[in-house]
């Protein structure tokens, strides 16, 4: 990768995570309102999950895109975490911050589904604040597998 592609993908990357900082700050207070009325209750409890599982996927994203910028800094940009092979343009112009080539990220993405099975201990639902760390250990318990 030559350094004006290095480039233009810093500069995607920063845009990116200034974005998703702005995001995520916006978001960081979720009310928990009470409503004597139980339909608009269920409708404000509803929302709300839709919120923290949007904010949820924002912090991931704002996690990883932090981290391609790292790797670009390191040098290990558009390589490969897994299998040290080039990630291809395509992919990495679709999805910046991706880690891995499609091929092991297909592989992972296929043991994550089988330890997300719902008779894993893990999936038994976290708290909220516990949830990043969970999500953390998967990604590395499918990487040592
Ligand atoms: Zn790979």
């Amino acid at each position: 990768m030559t350094e004006n592609e290095l480039n233009r993908f810093r500069t995607i990357l920063t845009a990116k995570v200034a974005e998703l900082e702005r995001f995520t700050r916006h978001r960081e207070g979720i009310t928990v309102e009470r409503s004597a009325d139980q339909l608009d209750e269920i409708q404000a409890a509803s929302q709300r999950a839709l919120a923290v599982c949007n904010l949820d996927r924002e912090f991931n994203q704002l996690r990883n895109a932090r981290a391609a910028l790292r790797r670009i800094e390191e040098g290990s940009f558009a390589v490969c975490q897994e299998c040290d092979q080039d990630i291809h343009p395509k992919r990495l112009a679709a999805v910046p911050w991706a880690r891995y080539c499609i091929r092991c990220q297909e592989i992972i993405d296929s043991n994550l589904e089988e330890i997300q099975a719902p008779s894993s201990d893990l999936s038994v639902a976290p708290p909220d604040d516990r949830r990043y760390y969970v999500q953390g250990t998967w990604g590395r318990a499918s990487r040592a597998a």
